[in-house]
């Protein structure tokens, strides 16, 4: 991936996501995390290269298809949450299903499922200046699964949370993958990422290690 302006912030990468993986990516700042996960989502199309989801490639799609399948396949959570403040827990989460084309009262439904399942059923009326750091970002997991997307993208997600609601959110994300939900995370915590059971290492927009790749 090379920026506008010259930066090679990729160079070389080729890794498979599997169904039932929870893999985070680790790296110094700078290193092009973001940027991968970036490709991966379909957020920044590659200068070169290839990414397939769910077996179909990317770049044959049109914008309005490439939309449609992110929306479908792919979840995000942010570092900083992303909620709309004026919205209540359960519109937040049901915003992740306005692109999906599911009525209205269903989208209601399974955004209190959804929220059920990050362990918020009892916050689905109050807005995100009434949740606690940890509980906004379970609404905004809760955002990323609702629509069961293929595979779930994380950037950082403990990163603006003191250490004891940056594990509640990583046991709620262990779990969910325990229950099929496939995962990658960002981080830059050298103890969460080798808790992983997948670790991929970037260094200069390069791979350097990846815990999962096939011996050669
Ligand atoms: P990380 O997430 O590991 O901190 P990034 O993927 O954000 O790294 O950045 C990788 C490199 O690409 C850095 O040198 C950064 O300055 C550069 N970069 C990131 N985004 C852009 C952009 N939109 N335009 C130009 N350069 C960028």
């Amino acid at each position: 991936m090379v920026y506008p302006g010259g930066v090679t912030a990729l160079a070389d990468v080729s890794l498979d996501i599997a169904p039932g993986e929870l893999t985070a990516i680790v790296g110094p700042s700078g290193s092009g995390k973001s940027t991968l996960l970036n490709i991966i989502g379909t957020l920044d199309r590659p200068t070169s290269g290839t990414v397939l989801i769910s077996g179909q490639d990317v770049a044959t799609l049109s914008d309005r298809r490439l939309s449609e399948l992110r929306a479908r396949e792919v979840g995000f959570v942010f570092q900083q949450f992303h909620l709309t403040d004026g919205l209540t827990a359960a519109a937040n989460v049901a915003t992740g299903l306005l692109y999906a084309g599911v009525p209205r009262r269903q989208r209601r439904e399974l955004a209190l499922r959804a929220l059920a399942r990050v362990g918020l059923a009892h916050r689905t009326g109050h807005r995100p200046h009434e949740l606690s750091g940890g509980e906004r970002q379970r609404v905004a997991i809760a955002r990323a699964l609702v629509n069961r997307p293929s595979l779930v993208l994380a950037d950082e997600p403990t990163g603006a949370l003191d250490s004891a609601a940056g594990e509640a959110v990583l046991r709620l994300l262990r779990r969910l993958n325990e229950e099929g939900t496939t995962i990658t995370l960002i981080t830059h915590d050298r103890d969460i990422a080798a808790s992983m059971p997948r670790l991929i290492e970037i260094r200069d927009g390069r791979l350097v290690r990846d815990s999962a790749a096939a011996p050669r």
